[in-house]
């Protein structure tokens, strides 16, 4: 290894976020105002984060269009996690959610209005009224259908009014630890190749989600899992991997998102009948029953023979019986997604949709002031000293086994601002930093000169759509034991081809061939750990059916699974897996522990 030939540059500050999606960038605003010296690096441009891309809107119990009260909304968000969420996260997060959407407002998210003024506010799947008893709440605040880039455009402004340092275009490595500690993060300038060390008190990763480990997803391409892959090599475990969410209504063929708003505006699915079939699966919620319950019920439909199309494929999703000036008002941007991605004009024609691979549920462990936990000494909420983890890339637990829709947004602005809170709890701004030990970058050095250097002869795009059609195939809405199993196998080779991976590139200028590369690398440990923590749950809970096991199985199974990627270093792509028990309790004595029940909607 020549790693010696890398020039490092320099850097200490009291706190790193690695992100600048909306997590991100709510941790670095509440870090920089406390005073603490916080800096932000991050692959792309903050505003281009894949938070731009959100639609629906964010949900907090305001009561602007129907009687609402937080204790229903934590009711709805336990009863959506199909009981494997913790009950303490998710109380902080359905208490603070009001406050946290009227300081987006005060920041100047543009929300759509009610005629009184107020921020307007529509239903979405899972949202109901009366603690599950119905009828569906309207509580998911919206700006028309471009919410989360409202919400980026926002928070990106407001933090530019604090003195927080950005790296733009600059790519994380790896982490630097130390005896169980973290102390900083490498990264790489990738306009010119510098390597940059970040030698911090503390990390917060916020790098988003893993769906591009799929074939189809709504997620941007650059939702690779980066933090949870440096996480994994840090030997640190990740949690609830196997409950990854399919969004119903991907548009067939492009995987493009039309957002749940679109069914919480009136839209609905048919079948090849013309039948609303939804009415069967879900008599009370119908359309808008939770998104994995919806997803089912497609995935059954088309397996039954009843997808339309030439292939019998996918569903449609009706929006042309919706008045064409709501659509225009509040459905403005899939109106034109619909014609540029289906060539569907949708006040005349339904959209063909099919469920798309939308949200990773599973992610970095960690408590609700955003503090990363492992498994230590028999503690199952050990704090890792000095890491953070926020937004799709962790695991609070707050969704559990199934995310509902609009649920993600809030969870990013609370869990962001507690991160703030705490990192300024325990950090006094210029307290003394240790010096770094000498191999603090070898680990990242080490890794990136590999792949800049890999001879092999397979590229990049090849390995990694390998592992999108495994994944695709073989960990999707229906899974069984065999299945599964021949998945295992099929991606330990696909890991292990990865030591005949072919980079072209050998500079560091703009070397996207070696990114991309490097994301794989993180994709794949998380891909194993995804359907391994799958074929190892023998029960159905929220986006998990295995169909060998049809029933949710609380005796056994109420724990939250943890995976550790043993597979470097030739080891083919093994992982070893452990559980953690669900919070059974609340914050506050204010609501009560909310017993398990069957899911119905
Ligand atoms: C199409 C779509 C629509 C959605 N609509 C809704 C909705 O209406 N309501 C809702 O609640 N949720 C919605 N979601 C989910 C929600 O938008 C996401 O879960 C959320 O935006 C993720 O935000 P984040 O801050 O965790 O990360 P992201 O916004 O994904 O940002 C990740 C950040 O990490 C940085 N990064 C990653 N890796 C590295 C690295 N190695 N080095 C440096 N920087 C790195 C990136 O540059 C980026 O800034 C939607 C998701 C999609 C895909």
């Amino acid at each position: 290894m020549s790693t010696e030939a890398y020039k490092i540059i320099d850097h200490t500050y009291d706190a790193v976020v690695v992100g600048a999606g909306g997590s991100g960038l709510r941790a670095t605003m509440g870090i920089a105002e406390s005073g603490l010296k916080t800096a932000c690096i991050t692959k792309v441009f903050p505003t281009r984060s894949h938070t731009v891309a959100a639609q629906g809107g964010i949900a907090a119990s305001l009561g602007n269009n129907s009687p609402d009260h937080w204790t229903w909304h934590m009711y709805d968000t336990v009863k959506g996690s199909d009981w494997l969420g913790d009950q303490d996260a998710i109380e902080y997060m359905v208490r603070e959610a009001p406050a946290a959407v009227y300081e987006l407002e005060h920041a100047g998210v543009p929300f759509s209005r009610n005629e009184d003024g107020t921020i307007y506010q529509r239903p979405f799947g899972g949202h109901m009224q009366n603690m599950g008893a119905g009828p569906p709440v309207q509580r998911t605040a919206a700006a028309a259908d471009r919410t989360g880039h409202a919400m980026l455009h926002a928070l990106y402004q407001q933090s530019l009014k604090y003195d927080a340092d950005f790296y733009v275009e600059y790519f994380a490595i790896d982490l630097i630890m130390e005896n169980g500690e973290c102390r900083g993060v490498i990264a790489i300038c990738m306009e010119d190749g510098s390597i940059h060390r970040f030698r911090a008190h503390s990390v917060v990763l916020a790098t988003g989600g893993y769906g591009r480990c799929y074939f189809s997803a709504t997620s941007a391409h650059t939702c690779t899992g980066d933090g949870g892959g440096m996480v994994l090599r840090a030997g640190l475990p990740l949690q609830d991997m196997e409950f990854v969410q399919f969004h119903p209504t991907g548009i067939y063929g492009a995987g493009v998102l039309i957002t749940e708003g679109a069914r919480g505006e009136g839209g609905y699915l048919t079948n090849s009948e013309g039948e609303r079939f939804m009415e069967r699966y879900a008599p009370s919620a119908k359309d808008l029953a939770s998104r994995d319950v919806v997803s089912r019920s497609m995935a059954l439909e088309i397996r039954e023979g009843r997808g339309v199309g030439k292939e019998s494929d996918h569903i449609f999703l009706h929006l042309d019986h919706i008045d064409p000036k709501i659509l225009a008002e509040r459905l403005p941007g899939i109106t034109e997604t619909g014609k540029v991605f289906a060539n569907v004009d949708l006040t005349r024609q339904p959209l063909p949709v099919v469920p798309t691979v939308h949200y990773n549920m599973g992610g970095i462990p960690c408590n609700y002031h955003g503090e990363v936990v492992t498994l230590k000494d028999c503690n199952p909420d050990a704090v890792v000293p000095g890491l953070f983890a926020v937004g799709e890339a962790a695991c609070v637990s707050v969704h559990g086994a199934n995310r509902l829709g609009s649920n993600s947004l809030i969870d990013l602005v609370v869990f962001g601002r507690a991160t703030g809170h705490r990192i300024s709890d325990i950090i006094k701004p210029g307290s003394a930093h240790k010096a770094l030990p000498k191999d603090s970058a070898d680990l990242a050095l080490a890794r990136l000169d590999h792949f800049r250097h890999a001879k092999g002869s397979t590229a990049t795009a090849k390995i990694r759509l390998e592992m999108q059609r495994t994944m695709q195939k073989h960990a999707a809405v229906f899974r069984d034991d065999a299945l599964m199993s021949e998945g295992v196998t099929k991606l330990q080779n696909v890991y292990r081809s990865m030591e005949d991976v072919q980079v072209s590139d050998r500079s560091l200028i703009w070397n996207t061939d070696l990114i991309e590369t490097l994301e794989l690398d993180n994709l794949i440990s998380q891909a194993s750990c995804t359907i391994q923590s799958a074929l190892n749950r023998k029960e159905s809970r929220g986006a998990h059916m295995h169909e060998d096991f049809p029933n949710r199985d609380d005796e056994n199974w109420m724990k939250h699974t943890i995976s550790w990627f043993d597979g470097w270093g030739g080891k083919g792509g093994t992982v070893t897996l452990d559980t953690r028990p669900v919070h059974d309790y609340t914050l506050s004595d204010e609501v009560e522990y909310i017993k398990p029940k069957a899911r119905v909607y």
